[in-house]
């Protein structure tokens, strides 16, 4: 268009750029996974006992036809997730029932997630902070956009304590409602000022339209995603806007190193930047933006409604290249897994060599020393010292340096036979667990033992 900068209206609004939801991300390695699977375990061990449910079908193109990418998720629950061979939506198989979730995220959401990441829970102010943040980045983003008739209303579902949808009214000026489940966040909520309802999207009624939906950070955690984003195409004025973020399950695995590192109980779903654009249209949305401009693996989008045009399936080859794409992520992942990740590792995995080498060796010893006992002349030492066909080894005063490395080896025999072997055997199998990445044989059997 060639529209000279100077000319385009400047918005001069009282912060900074510099939002970075998550901080920097980095591949997680097989043994740091492992560790942070060992820390959630307690967690996990509760979540096993609440009701699942299993998904036989696609949600968006109700396709059953699927491929496992990960198995347990990055917590160590084991539940699958898959992709659609049809549409490429990732989505969770297993997962837990309405009541499960209500209770997951009331008792160990934010506890597991801390957990995960190995970082204090965060509280309100660290959540309100980050809340801010976003909400001014968002603004930025949107300017141009954001003109609203007056007496326009906005509604921010999955709106958490308010503050994202508290600087939309205090800057745009659109008076704003937010809905979320939990009580205390929609009491933040109201404190600001803002409209605060308690309860789901799902079983949200309303005979109102809105010019502004905001779905922040939430698309994933939906249990029904195409109706969801029906409703909110339904909720729309025919001049409204919905904003959407996603977080790009492919771009993700890259950054993450392995679908397993990424796939969790919370998100039931998992978008591209491919299949959210087929989904849109799909249910009637209209991109008018992207911002590309997010910490990946995040993107956001601007949608309006337009006409539906119902055109779920993917390109085969895509999703043939999609699958091939985790196939060679995982088998990178699992050599990477092979070489130590820090010191400590390396020190752990250099033990359990020694360990190995050493049990072998004192099992040698116990077997040579049974057979010998049996025969009439037993001197273990007189097996190796003193024969005619190795004369180097033997000195003048009849003790040979084999001799004493052999009686040596006898005395810690007698040591570790005798002495508390079971709590040996049992620190050294804990030290394995560590160790061993091709731990999948235990998990698959694990889920298979809870998966109804
Ligand atoms: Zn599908």
């Amino acid at each position: 268009m060639g529209v000279d900068d100077d000319s385009m209206p400047r918005f001069t609004l009282p912060w900074s750029a510099g939002y970075n939801p998550g901080g920097p991300r980095r591949l997680i390695h097989p043994t740091e996974l492992q560790r942070r699977r060992v820390r959630c375990e307690p967690i996990v061990s509760r979540l096993l006992k609440l009701e699942r449910e299993l998904v036989p079908a696609c949600n968006f193109c109700l396709s059953e036809r699927r491929a496992i990418v990960a198995q347990p998720d990055r917590y160590g629950f084991p539940i699958r997730t898959v992709m659609c061979l049809d549409c490429g939506l990732y989505y969770l198989a297993d997962r837990l029932t309405d009541d499960g979730y209500a209770k997951f995220y009331t008792d160990d959401y934010r506890k597991l997630t801390a957990l995960f990441a190995g970082v204090p829970q965060s509280d309100i102010n660290d959540i309100h902070a980050d809340q801010v943040a976003y909400g001014k980045r968002l603004i930025n983003a949107l300017q141009g956009f954001l003109n609203f008739r007056p007496g326009a209303r906005a509604i921010d579902v999955g709106g958490s304590g308010g503050q994202v949808g508290f600087q939309f009214q205090k800057y745009i000026g659109i008076r704003t409602t937010v809905l979320d489940p939990s009580p205390d966040e929609v009491d933040a909520a109201r404190d600001l000022g803002l409209e605060g309802i308690t309860g789901s999207f799902e079983k949200f009624e309303t005979d109102e339209s809105f010019d502004l939906i905001l779905f922040c950070r939430s698309i994933e955690h939906v249990q029904d995603l195409r109706g969801v984003l029906a409703k909110m195409r339904r909720l729309l004025r025919p001049d409204g806007l919905l904003y959407c973020d996603i977080v790009d399950f492919t771009e993700l695995c890259r950054l993450v190193g392995h679908p397993e590192g990424v796939a969790k109980i919370d998100h039931c779903y998992w978008l591209t930047q491919e299949t959210s654009a087929r989904i849109f249209k799909s249910v009637g949305l209209q991109i008018v933006m992207v911002d590309v401009s997010l910490p990946q693996p995040l993107c956001g989008f601007l949608l309006r409604p337009c006409e539906p045009s119902f055109s779920p399936l993917a390109d085969p080859l895509r999703i043939e290249a999609q699958l091939r794409d985790h196939q060679r992520q995982s088998s990178e992942w699992q050599e990477w897994g092979r070489t130590p990740s820090d010191t400590k590792d390396w020190l752990r995995r250099w033990a359990y060599r020694l360990k190995r080498r050493l049990h072998a060796s004192f099992m040698q010893k116990v077997q040579t020393t049974r057979c010998s006992s049996n025969s009439p002349a037993s001197d273990p030492a007189e097996g190796i010292s003193g024969t005619s066909d190795n004369p180097g080894a033997v000195s003048t005063g009849g003790q040979t340096w084999d001799a004493s490395w052999a009686s040596l080896k006898g005395a810690m025999v007698q040591l570790y036979t005798r002495s508390a072997p079971r709590t040996i055997h049992q620190f050294w199998q804990r030290r394995a667990r560590y160790l061993k990445f091709e731990g999948a044989g235990r998990d698959v059997a694990r889920s298979a033992k809870f998966i109804r």
